[in-house]
């Protein structure tokens, strides 16, 4: 099956010290990442080699008063590659959160931000982020969201807390992370109930966050129009063919491999 062209939903790039302190920090944590020296050229360089020609670019701060230099600085890096759609990031406890959300939608023209709750240490329901959501709802810009309790599960993460945001926000534009694993029949079960809700696949099936072939089978033939195609570049251990070619045969049609790996991304980027 010809998938052309292959957008990638789910590629972190961070400024070169960040990324450096990133691989570290999955090093102590056991990952055997695939490749632990590249920096942010040579990220979008490896996704281009293999085949993509489009991707969202996901940023996020895991403490206050960095995103808006986070920002600054993803939007500085992109500058020449429209093929790039940028997610920019706030931090809960950020005093200027407004500010820095609207200078990011406004300014920058970001598709909007990514929101890692394990790191962050948020709760998606969260009031604090309200200003987010409604700028971003407003906008018609949408939101990459790590809320499942894979690979780690605290206090932050979970459907629970992901049901009372969408409640909140029915018609907010999100992107959830892993297909929200390991609650994925429950985030997959929210699929109906909220029309923009799409479910991403970075990373999985793949050697920390399997699921069986037949389920990700299953899951794609009943939403084919809500799986987004992902690859969590940098933070891979398997080669990105490997993952993708599992997640390409996942897909039973041509039309379903045009929908996950490049039409439904589209319509986030376009605010459709
Ligand atoms: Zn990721």
């Amino acid at each position: 099956m010809d998938p052309k062209p292959i957008y990638d939903g789910h590629i972190h790039i961070f400024p070169g010290y960040w990324q450096q302190r990133i691989y570290a920090w999955f090093k102590r944590a056991g990952w055997s990442v695939r490749n632990p020296d590249r920096m942010e050229e040579e990220i979008w360089q490896d996704a281009k080699t293999s085949g993509v020609s489009a991707a969202s670019i996901l940023i996020y701060a895991h403490r206050p008063n960095i995103a808006r230099e986070l920002n600054r600085w993803l939007y500085e890096w992109s500058q020449g590659r429209p093929e790039l759609h940028l997610y920019g990031t706030v931090h809960p406890d950020d005093p200027d959160l407004e500010s820095i959300a609207r200078e990011a939608l406004d300014r920058f023209q970001f598709a909007g931000f990514k929101i890692h709750c394990n790191v962050q240490k948020v709760r998606p329901d969260d009031p604090r982020l309200d200003p987010l959501y409604r700028l971003v709802q407003e906008r018609k810009r949408s939101l990459v969201v790590h809320v499942g309790t894979e690979p780690h599960q605290n206090s932050f993460v979970g459907v629970d807390f992901f049901r009372r945001l969408m409640e909140k926000y029915p018609e907010l534009r999100v992107q959830v992370a892993h297909l929200g694993a390991a609650e994925i029949d429950d985030f997959v079960a929210l699929l109906p109930r909220y029309p923009h809700l799409y479910l991403d696949t970075a990373a999985i099936p793949g050697t920390r966050l399997w699921v069986p072939q037949e389920k990700l089978e299953d899951i794609i033939a009943c939403h084919p129009d809500r799986i987004i195609y992902g690859s969590d570049l940098p933070i891979v251990e398997e080669a990105l063919e490997v993952h993708r070619a599992r997640v390409m045969s996942a897909c039973k049609t041509e039309a379903v491999v045009a929908q996950v790996f490049h039409q439904n991304v589209m319509r986030l980027w376009q605010g459709d």
